[in-house]
């Protein structure tokens, strides 16, 4: 059987402030005498983004963020990441480092040195807080094409998808996209397939999860005609409610239809796995043969904003891979 952590991948769908190590926020919590946030057992989105926030209570020192940083790229250098792309939302700890900027200089300085330590390929989605208003979601986009050139690749919007639509936050993106950023919103999560629909309105190059646009036939067709690339996380998906079990993810119903999907872990600390684990789950789970697989490999690197040469290399190894003899 092919090795799923030798499969070349980007890893699009990860949120750093939710990718530690379990037992690094035990032991950070420890040193702080602390207890620490609760990390498995959720039922509903709820629940989980009050342990998200918990989290970043113990990691709001530098050393603690610039640890947090290290591990997760080493643990993507240990799953294949060719290309890994954290999701970083800065002004959560602009009182702890004065400034949303010099929590975000640190942020990009760790990851650049971590980035070339660990041989891996690092770029940063800087995500809009949906429940963060207006005034916000314009400055985060000018924040994200100010550092356009210094690792932000992407900009993003997260937290409550409900009352919050991806449309409100269209002069951002035209921002963003101004500045030569991917634009990534979640989407099609907890609101159904409108959401998605409004994702692409705004000029979305990829969606995170996007997943409840399988409700909608004319919708995937879109998807698949415009290629746009959706980061799916099944554990994500089932751990909050939006599925019963993997069993009933739709993902294979996606590639099916031509959907270009990557694979993804989104909240490695909350939800014990990783992208090699999810990856395992697609195989063993969900029934899907190597060849889909390395497919959805493929669409993690061709939809990433990689450097070309990584894509190239990531490409001919994905290939490589697949035609192993076994
Ligand atoms: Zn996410």
């Amino acid at each position: 059987m092919r090795d799923l952590s030798a499969l070349p991948k980007g890893h699009l769908h990860v949120h750093l402030d939710a990718a530690a190590r379990p037992e690094t926020i035990i032991e950070l919590a420890r040193d702080q005498g602390v207890a620490p946030p609760r990390l498995s057992g959720f039922t509903n989105f709820d629940e989980f983004i009050k342990s998200f926030f918990a989290l970043l209570e113990v990691t709001s020192s530098p050393a603690a963020l610039r640890r947090v940083i290290d591990e997760s790229v080493a643990d993507a250098k240990r799953d294949g990441v060719r290309y890994l792309e954290l999701g970083i939302n800065p002004a959560f700890r602009a009182e702890v480092f004065g400034s949303v900027e010099a929590a975000l200089e640190t942020i990009l300085d760790q990851g650049m040195l971590s980035a070339e330590k660990h041989g891996v390929s690092l770029g940063f989605n800087l995500t809009i807080d949906r429940m963060a208003g207006y005034d916000q979601s314009i400055a985060t986009a000018r924040l994200a094409a100010h550092y356009a050139d210094r690792g932000i690749t992407t900009i993003g919007l997260a937290n409550e998808e409900r009352g919050f639509p991806v449309t409100d936050f269209r002069d951002a993106f035209r921002i963003a996209r101004d500045a030569g950023l991917g634009i990534a919103p979640h989407a099609g999560e907890l609101v159904g397939p409108e959401s998605v629909r409004s994702s692409l309105e705004v000029g979305s190059t990829r969606i995170q999860h996007g997943v409840r646009a399988v409700e909608d036939p004319r919708l995937i067709e879109k998807l698949a005609d415009e290629a746009v690339c959706l980061d799916v996380c099944p554990t994500s998906n089932v751990v909050l409610g939006v599925y019963e079990s993997i069993e009933n993810h739709p993902l294979p119903q996606l590639l099916e239809a031509g959907v270009r999907c990557s694979i993804n872990a989104d909240d490695p600390t909350l939800f014990a796995n990783s992208v090699t684990s999810e990856y395992e789950l697609g195989r063993s789970t969900l029934g899907l043969s190597d060849h889909l697989l390395a497919a959805c490999a493929w669409a993690s690197i061709d939809c990433s904003a990689a450097p070309e040469d990584v894509k190239a290399a990531a490409k001919r190894d994905i290939d490589g891979w697949l035609t192993n003899d076994l």
